[in-house]
């Protein structure tokens, strides 16, 4: 049986839930935490983790009176419980508090981590059969098989929170899984849609970081402007919804109206369309099997008049394809995938390379690390996490060659 519900086969959720958010202090927990503050009756906050941001996290668990909260950042545990004192709120750091975080009793778990820090945390949720909404990628790309495996094990519960991904989730309640032909992602396109080749290479940082519709993180929004994060959503799909990479279409839509969609084996193409705002999917995840009231702009189609779509440029944006080609290679490649360009991003970032030049990173790591004979399939958590540090070794090894070259 899938980890991801196909239909609302649950019983409608009743009474106070308990709710857990890792990552709380975050671009995802920030949009989750409005949520829960517009319906404070319906939810009692159970945990709250961030990595070093205390001030953020002690601010968050005095208004939501949460029970335990935990900095990944051991140095800043006396911090923490010196903000804490008096006020009952257990606390703990390093990475074993933010995994008690995920193991302690919740009715709905926020997976908001970022990285590959976020998996460890996730499976812990997994293992003991919680209802997650994930947001955090890496837990799909770079172990996407094998967490898809424990979660249908331990009968975990995958709401998938990302916004084209919830959107597929929420199309595919129209049928049944054996009548899906294909899945269309959809992508805005990012800030580099329309320019040259020559141009994208040597495009900034500040250029790279204003993305046309959506406000998100540094990182994302990089990856949004050279498509890889488009990339990563391709990968993701592929393991929640156990698709092949021919099944997976994406579709450049500059408007981000319509976050996804799904065809059936009679035609039919359904479709989710909503605000460019993070707390529709969110709500929607928070909100499963009901419908609870939403935070973002209501859809004003006369507003947007015209939506509009383009096929991607693999050439323009060869991130994108080399997702494709992570996943049909499988055996850890995605992982690979994922681990390069997170070289490369902050190579870019402190200016060491050119844009362009990210994608030739990750194709050359990706190129090396298949040469070497390093495929195996994943089978643990630790598995993953050896592929994404040996990855980041050979990316930073093969950083100033690709700086050097001349494009
Ligand atoms: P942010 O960088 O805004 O927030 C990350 C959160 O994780 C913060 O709470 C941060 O704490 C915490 N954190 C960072 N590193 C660690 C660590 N090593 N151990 C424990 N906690 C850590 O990221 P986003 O909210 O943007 O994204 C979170 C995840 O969701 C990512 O995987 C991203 O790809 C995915 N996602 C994001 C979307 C978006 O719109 N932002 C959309 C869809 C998916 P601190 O504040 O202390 O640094």
């Amino acid at each position: 049986m899938s980890a991801v519900p196909l239909r609302n086969d649950k019983a409608a959720a009743s009474g106070v839930r308990r709710v857990t958010v890792l990552g709380a202090t975050g671009s995802i927990g920030d949009s989750t935490m409005d949520l829960l503050r517009a319906a404070p009756e319906r939810y009692q906050v159970e945990a709250l983790t961030a990595n070093t941001n205390v001030d953020g996290l002690v601010k968050l668990a005095m208004e939501f009176r949460a029970r335990f909260v935990a900095v990944a950042d051991e140095s800043r545990l006396g911090e923490l419980r010196a903000a804490l004192a008096g006020t009952g709120i257990e606390s703990g750091a390093g990475d074993s508090a933010i995994i008690e975080a995920a193991q302690r009793q919740s009715d709905w778990l926020m997976a908001a981590v970022s990285g590959a820090a976020g998996l460890k945390p996730a499976l812990a949720a997994v293992d003991r059969g919680a209802t997650i909404a994930l947001a955090n990628k890496e837990c799909l790309v770079c172990a996407g098989d094998f967490f898809m495996q424990r979660a249908a094990q331990s009968g975990a519960c995958i709401l998938p929170a990302d916004s084209e991904h919830n959107a597929l989730f929420q199309a595919l309640g129209s049928g049944n899984r054996e009548e899906l032909t294909r899945v269309i992602i959809t992508a805005s396109g990012g800030p580099f849609r329309t320019w040259a080749a020559a141009d994208i290479e040597q495009a900034t940082l500040e250029q790279a970081l204003k993305h046309p519709n959506w406000s998100m993180g540094q990182k994302i929004t990089i990856d949004s402007a050279s498509m890889m994060n488009k990339g990563l959503e391709v990968i993701e799909a592929a393991y929640l919804f156990a698709l092949s990479p021919d099944q997976i279409d994406v579709l450049v839509h500059p408007q981000s109206i319509i976050h996804g969609m799904v065809e059936f084996r009679d035609f039919s193409v359904m479709a989710q369309l909503g605000s460019p705002d993070m707390r529709t999917p969110i709500a929607h995840c928070l909100g499963w099997p009901d419908r609870i009231p939403g935070r973002a702009a209501p859809l004003d189609l006369a507003k947007v008049g015209t939506l509009t779509f383009e096929t991607p440029d693999y050439a323009r944006f060869p991130g994108l394809k080399l997702a494709f080609d992570a996943l049909r290679t499988g055996n850890g490649v995605t992982t690979v995938y994922n681990a390069a360009n997170e070289i490369a991003v902050a190579a870019f970032i402190a200016q060491k390379i050119r844009f362009g030049a990210i994608a030739r990173l990750v194709e050359a790591t990706m190129n090396d690390w298949v040469r070497a004979g390093n495929l195996a399939p994943l089978s643990s958590a630790d598995d993953a996490i050896a592929i994404d540090h040996r990855a980041r070794e050979m990316a930073a090894t093969l950083l100033p060659q690709i700086a050097a070259k001349a494009f």
